[in-house]
């Protein structure tokens, strides 16, 4: 294996090494309980208090991934080697892969059926269909925030299970608000969240939704569907409008932060009750968001990209 070779031969280029790791050795090369432990170890020296990187010098690295037998740890800290840790004067420290693979640990991303179960917790806003109150709820590895009742579907996320645990209902609302807005604020700014490729909206009007799980009538949503990784999420079109300056700035002006609003508390955001379709071919909406007594008028092309936008009623300052 070259990998082999690359371990005992070119340890001096470890601090620069990478790129030439197909995927499938990548993966092997985890395939052991003692690298895990290795990689654990390096990870939790570098997440301590201390800022910075750390480097563990060989013994000590031994010691705390409890390894005793020495030809065992040589091995497999030789394998790590590359692509996970780097070796430099200092001592041993993960690189960037290293990182990537200890969060993803630490999160529980691969693991997460061992995730805690979350009873239903009332989100204290009425569901914008029918009334019923909208509960967060756990399907399989998601977090839902949906209304148990008529099954609208306010949103849908995956969270590691670490963020789930020790939670009070206001810092869990608070996180699941939080995480399914940065997603969310990405995709409509053209980025896919989970691997950086170019996403582009797209308009659909089908009568169902792409969830089975979300039964809200929605005459046309917006679709970001990452074809390189799977990443996707749909909104309706006024939900665009919750990551765009004109309205952010709209609340701001007016006292409120916009960003900090649970979108489910929002009936223009999560319906399209304030929604009008302007043109079809191309797409064209204006989307009216009433608060406090005036009310932003935004157009949006078929881009979604905002083309025009006016503030209408008592506190019309144009
Ligand atoms: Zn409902
Ligand atoms: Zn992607």
């Amino acid at each position: 294996m070259p990998d082999d070779e690359r371990g005992a031969n070119e340890a001096e280029a470890d601090g620069s090494a990478g790129g030439a790791l197909d995927v499938e050795t990548a993966f092997a090369l985890l395939a052991d309980e003692t690298r895990v432990a290795i990689v654990r170890e390096l990870g939790a020296a570098t997440a301590s208090p201390e800022t910075g990187i750390a480097h563990l010098g060989y013994a000590d690295l031994q010691s705390r991934a409890d390894i005793r037998d020495s030809g065992r740890f040589n091995y497999h800290l030789t394998k790590l080697r590359g692509n996970y840790v780097a070796k430099e004067p200092e001592g041993y420290r993960l690189r960037w892969p290293g990182m990537v693979l200890y969060r993803t640990l630490v999160a529980g991303r691969l693991t997460d059926d061992a995730a805690p179960s979350l009873g239903d917790v009332a989100v204290g806003t009425d569901c914008h269909r029918c009334g019923a109150p909208i509960e967060v709820s756990r399907y399989e590895t998601l977090v839902r925030v949906r209304c148990g009742t008529c099954d609208a579907n306010y949103t849908d996320i995956y969270l590691p299970s670490h963020g789930l645990i020790d939670r009070g209902r206001e810092s869990l609302l608070s996180t699941i608000h939080r995480r399914s807005r940065s997603i969310m604020d990405s995709m409509t700014a053209g980025h896919c969240p989970w691997c950086a490729r170019a996403v582009e909206p797209e308009v659909h009007d089908d009568e169902a939704l792409p969830s089975r799980h979300d039964t809200r009538d929605l005459d046309a949503y917006a679709v970001y569907h990452c074809t390189e990784c799977t990443g996707f999420q749909y909104a309706p079109i006024a939900q665009t409008l919750l990551y765009r300056p004109v309205t952010i700035a709209f609340f701001h002006e007016r006292g409120r932060d916009l960003t900090a609003i649970p979108r489910w508390e929002l009936d223009w955001a999560v319906t399209d009750r304030t929604t009008e379709i302007l043109g079809r071919d191309p797409w064209r909406f204006a989307v009216r968001v009433p608060f406090e007594g005036s009310e932003l008028v935004v157009e949006l092309d078929e881009r979604l990209d905002v083309v025009d936008s006016r503030v209408t009623a008592s506190e019309n300052r144009e």
